[in-house]
């Protein structure tokens, strides 16, 4: 089916819906990079995924000739010289970047609203945050104003704004995506990740883009693992969930056993350990890898600096939000001289059992489900969840990322209006398990589609 018949027409229909979501922070025709793009009546179909079909850019991935904002004032000017990996697979293999979409600075969030740059209103109600950190690319998607789009989860940021806009979100197993032309975060947990409006979507662009990457030393090649499964392990006990989310996981339950999965529940004490270890770490490591915004080489230069420290000082001062800074200093605080020990390493080793806890669900399950999140998408501002909140809310998804393990968000329901997503994961290189289960699982509980999605697609 095709809808939309050139790009530029295409273009400026998505501008104009995105009005009211804001998911893009730029648009291809607004530098000289997608000039070129948008010339010409070239169609564009679905059939043919990735010949000419667009697709959204988190703006911590590089584009070339676009902006690389990160949502930060510190690089708010910064035009990328180069492609990320994945972002350069793609565009060998057809796709077109329609434009770079919001993010929490820095990729620091679970809400997109700690953009310094823009709002992002969730496509389902306008009311309330879109998830984060890639909030934008899950609204665009949800939205209909693109098929996929590229985001990074460091600790849930693919999977936890898939499940707030009733999308698919993929955070795949760690090195099997090249983190070439990733902003970093947190450079031993993060992963470019996917996020579509389809399973055969996901699956399709996450078949171009892995595989070892020689500008990254920690990609590895892909080695599929068995897709078969007949049994998904959940967890037991109370896990903590509002009424909505509550009821999206026990339909995902009943989805799975009419799909023909036994059901095994098992226990993960090391669940409790994992925020406090997750933040140690993510931390830590966003403090070693934001030093390198000093004013000096490219991001923003303070203009009433006197003298080299200064300089240095007030530029980060200037350039940096509030949650940024407050992650630079608890990172600084943990790693300080004659304290690792306390903090760090302490964190590392949660980080190996939690690892260690997994294997042994694998050894009983093929499976394991998970809520995304503890809520449905909640409110702007101060009726919704606080930056403390959310981050122990982080619970479910941060231990996918400790352990380096693909989990995939499945929406599974609406409750109330709101899209309810349930993350399933598996042990490294199953992919194509997640995959094949979640085609069954729709067949039980079809997505539901925002309203109000623009068509085309
Ligand atoms: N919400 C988590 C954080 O703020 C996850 C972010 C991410 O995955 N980039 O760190």
């Amino acid at each position: 089916m095709i809808k939309i018949k050139d790009w530029r027409s295409y273009i400026s229909s998505i501008r104009e819906k995105d009005k009211d979501i804001n998911s893009f922070l730029e648009f291809a025709d607004d530098t000289s990079a997608g000039t070129g793009l948008i010339s010409g009546e070239t169609l564009l179909s679905r059939e043919t995924l990735l010949s000419r079909v667009p697709f959204g850019v988190k703006d911590n991935i590089a584009v070339t000739g676009m902006r690389l904002t990160c949502g930060s004032k510190m690089l708010e000017n910064f035009v990328s010289p180069y492609d990320a990996t994945a972002v350069a697979k793609l565009k060998a293999a057809g796709a077109v970047p329609a434009g770079k979409t919001n993010l929490d600075e820095f990729g620091m969030g679970s809400s997109t609203d700690n953009s310094a740059l823009a709002v992002t209103n969730n496509p389902w109600d306008l009311s309330r945050v879109c998830g984060g950190s890639s909030g934008g690319s899950a609204a665009a998607v949800a939205a209909g104003l693109v098929p996929f789009a590229l985001g990074t989860d460091t600790g849930g940021s693919v999977r936890q704004p898939a499940s707030f806009c009733g999308v698919y979100g993929l955070k795949p197993t760690y090195g099997v995506v090249s983190r070439f032309g990733l902003v970093a975060y947190a450079s031993s947990l993060e992963v470019c990740g996917i996020i579509a409006d389809t399973v055969e979507t996901t699956r399709e662009v996450f078949n171009i883009i892995k595989g070892k990457d020689g500008n990254d030393q920690t990609s590895v090649e892909h080695l599929p693992a068995s897709p078969e499964a007949e049994s998904i392990a959940v967890l037991s006990g109370e896990l903590g969930l509002s009424s909505e989310v509550m009821a999206g996981y026990q339909k995902a339950v009943d989805g799975f056993k009419a799909s023909g999965y036994g059901i095994i529940e098992v226990e993960l004490p090391m669940l409790e350990y994992g925020i406090a270890a997750y933040y140690t770490i993510a931390m830590a490591e966003a403090s070693a890898n934001l030093a390198r915004y000093n004013g000096v080489r490219y991001g923003h230069r303070s203009a009433s600096a006197e003298g080299f420290d200064d300089l240095v000082r007030k530029s980060r001062d200037e350039g940096f939000g509030d949650e940024v800074k407050l992650r630079i200093l608890l990172g600084t605080y943990v790693l300080r001289s004659g304290f690792q020990d306390q903090y760090y390493t302490r964190a590392q080793k949660i980080r190996t059992a939690v690892r260690n806890e997994f294997d042994k669900v694998f050894g009983r399950a093929d499976l394991m489900m998970m809520p995304t999140f503890p809520t449905a998408a909640f409110r702007h501002g101060n009726s919704g969840l606080d930056q403390f909140q959310q981050k122990l809310a982080d619970k479910f998804t941060v231990a996918a990322n400790l352990a380096g393990i693909p989990a995939l968000s499945i929406p599974v329901s609406v409750e109330n209006g709101l899209p309810v997503g349930m993350q399933l994961m598996a042990p490294v290189f199953a992919e194509e398990r997640l995959f094949a289960a979640a085609d069954k699982l729709a067949l039980q509980l079809p997505p539901a589609v925002c309203p109000g999605k623009m068509e085309g697609f």
